[in-house]
């Protein structure tokens, strides 16, 4: 390998070596960094003098959104904001939490939905950098970054358990010099002293970039991060390090910090009580206890104690489950079980007592734990259905009943699900930070986000509007149309004046168009009719892999003018960027309410006991529904100069004009052509 010149810290590099010996920064990274720098030195000589770190000059509502959240900070406080697209929410998050850690010694912690979400913090703090010396590294969990897995590349995930287990005895043999140690950890171990802090430092490497430096060195990235955490001056992490407490303890010893000692930014926080119930809510299927049959046949033998074997455990599961399935009512797919129903069947079926029952749940969690390092150390897929059934019977034995709906689905052949309702690890999480700053684009009612996250009493509630021309963006609804399901049941006419409506619509201008439809269900439906009536270049995002998501989404950027046809609260609603000409119109097809099941029945119950009459349903029902709504005409405007039009085929849209700032239209092709200039 030819010598290179590093730019970043004028060091001529030897020829052989892949990167700078001073700063660690590779060949390649040299060429990306000419690409990236000079618009990062760009953007930042704009910043007024007197605007201490903030590295832009201030837009309208910025200086005051860092003057209020860092004041609620320092006082102890959660503070709730709602801040629009063009608000600059991270930077004004990151400069107002950042201005008070240097002032109180404490670290700011960033936490997303995805890891991919890091990389829009870690972009905004390398523009902070040239301000002010600023650390920033994205966390990954062990599954992704250790190299063993990476090259394993096992399909099912590994059981966290069992690879920290697997990853701890590889650590201790590296360390005392026995065989079968980690030869990745020993090259940390003897690696260039500071030459990952001084990378991380210059660099501020997105969470892909640092794995792949570690993965070149041959280091391992997740003990590395581990060893530079406490170096940083903010960690970036998805939500799930500290939505369970397990992951949040080991997650707080990673950085070597407790809850007081941090300021927490929760980022896209309308995702944040959704991704904790799923977190919190677990289940098993015949298919999966099928799939472990193997194993069964090697292990099924294997003592649970009280005379049962992990055979005659799992046989009664799944006969449980099929035997429920036989009495459940045709019409439905899901009823609800009774306080102790698997428990008290259990003990019926196996003639123990309930108490018998609840230790064999344990018995089969230690023994599958046993069974996935064996396979683990072994190079074999460590997932083991042993593991998955004991996980599932001690949750299933121990959680809080009023905080979860129990039922048996047909889902996967037949299963028990467990769905919780109350995200009981997020409020004790909540609870116990006192400083914690939540915001999206799309949080209002406040008061019902509050609520429903179980804030402590007293969040500061902020929300600042758009600095974006209001003339820029036409929202419209169209009264005579309402895709509900029993609306289309009772009028044989409205599907086809819904189609109707989409074909006009798509054919009257010739700008970018996305339609959501309220479901795939729906748009399956519609598919043939809009297909033989749109004379425009159509992109379907139905049973698309993600690679060709991704291919025909920059179809759809690269080529103005197409239609791209897609479902509310998918892929496209959140996430991703279509400024200027790459996204021109949004058509909505009906109100995403969240469908009639179950869980959401109970959650409304709840909320109508917790919070009065009718939140219920404004809760659990209106406010997702309208948030995705919000999040999906938010693709329309993303800069200043952007224009757009939202189109919302959905009668029922008149009660929340407010909201979503809508208009009623009697003729919405004729305003959008207005809107756009085009002559009838
Ligand atoms: Fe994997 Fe080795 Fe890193 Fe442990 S130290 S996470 S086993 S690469």
């Amino acid at each position: 390998m030819p010598s290179f010149f590093c730019r970043r810290c004028n060091t001529l590099v030897p020829p052989g070596a892949g990167r700078c010996p001073r700063c660690g920064l590779g060949k390649k990274a040299v060429a990306e960094d000419e690409a990236i720098r000079p618009e990062v030195r760009r953007r930042v000589p704009r910043a007024k003098e007197g605007q201490g770190t903030f590295p832009y000059p201030y837009r309208p509502y910025q200086e005051r959104f860092v003057s209020e959240a860092k004041d609620a900070l320092a006082s102890g406080k959660h503070i709730v904001i709602e801040s629009g697209t063009g608000t600059g929410k991270t930077i004004c998050s990151l400069v107002s939490a950042l201005d008070l850690a240097k002032e109180t010694g404490k670290k700011v912690i960033y936490l997303n939905r995805t890891i991919s979400q890091s990389d829009q913090v870690m972009r905004e703090l390398r523009v902070i950098a040239e301000r002010r010396k600023v650390i920033g590294l994205p966390l990954t969990g062990r599954g992704k970054s250790c190299l063993f897995m990476r090259e394993a590349e096992f399909e099912g995930g590994i059981p966290p358990q069992a690879l920290s287990r697997f990853c701890e005895e590889k650590k201790k043999r590296t360390k005392s010099g026995a065989e079968g140690g980690c030869g990745y950890y020993a090259n940390l171990i003897s690696s260039m002293d500071g030459m990952f802090e001084n990378y991380v430092a210059r660099e501020l490497p997105l969470a892909q970039e640092f794995d792949d430096f570690c993965a070149d060195e041959g280091v391992c990235p997740y003990e590395c991060r581990k060893l530079l955490s406490d170096k940083a001056d903010v960690i970036i992490a998805p939500y799930i390090h500290v939505l369970s407490e397990d992951l949040r303890e080991q997650f707080l010893d990673r950085i070597g910090a407790g809850l007081d000692d941090v300021l927490i930014i929760i980022d896209e926080a309308h995702n944040l009580v959704e991704s904790a119930r799923e977190a919190e809510s677990f289940h098993i299927s015949v298919a999966e206890l099928r799939a472990g049959d193997v194993e069964l046949n090697e292990k099924g033998g294997s003592d649970l104690g009280h005379g049962i074997t992990l055979s005659q455990l799992s046989d009664a599961v799944t006969d449980i489950i099929l035997s429920s399935l036989v009495e459940m009512p045709p019409d439905r797919s899901e009823v609800e079980l009774g306080r102790m129903f698997l428990e008290g069947e259990l003990a019926r079926r196996l003639e123990l007592r309930v108490e018998e029952v609840r230790t064999l749940g344990v018995n089969a969690f230690n023994l599958g734990q046993t069974i996935a390092e064996e396979k683990l150390e072994s190079g074999a897929d460590p997932t083991s259905a042993t593991l998955l059934l004991g996980r599932f019977l001690t949750s299933w034995f121990t959680v809080n009943d009023k905080a979860y709906v129990k039922a048996v689905s047909t889902e996967g052949s037949g299963s028990l699900e467990a769905i919780n309702l109350v995200p009981e690890e997020l409020e004790r999480f909540l609870a116990a930070c006192p400083s914690v700053l939540h915001m999206s684009g799309t949080l209002r009612p406040l008061k019902q986000y509050s609520e429903v996250a179980g804030l402590p009493k007293g969040p500061v509630m902020v929300t600042y509007p758009s600095p974006f021309p209001p003339e820029n963006r036409l929202v419209l609804f169209t009264p005579d149309l309402n895709p509900a399901y029993d609306v289309m049941r009772q009028d044989p006419t409205m599907h086809g004046r819904i189609v109707e409506r989409i074909v006009d619509l798509c054919n009257s201008v010739n700008v970018s168009t996305m339609v959501f439809f309220r479901s795939y269900e729906l748009m399956r439906q519609m598919r043939v009719e809009v297909e033989r009536g749109v004379t425009r270049r159509m992109l379907w995002d139905i049973e698309l892999s993600s690679g060709m998501f991704s291919r025909a989404v920059r179809e759809f950027r690269s080529k103005p003018g197409g239609v791209f046809l897609t479902v509310t609260g998918g892929r496209v609603s959140e996430g991703l960027d279509f400024p200027g000409k790459e996204l021109e119109m949004v058509i909505m097809v009906g109100l995403p309410y969240p469908p009639p099941s179950l869980a959401n029945r109970k959650l409304q119950e709840l909320y109508d006991r917790r919070y009065g009459r009718g939140k219920g349903w404004e809760y659990a029902q209106a406010v997702p529904a309208l948030r995705k709504v919000q999040q999906s005409i938010g693709r329309l405007i993303r800069t200043e100069t952007d224009r757009g039009a939202a189109v919302l085929l959905d009668s029922r849209i008149s009660k929340y004009v407010e909201q979503l700032d809508a208009k009623r239209s009697d003729d919405p092709v004729a305003e959008v052509q207005r809107f756009f200039g085009v002559r009838r």
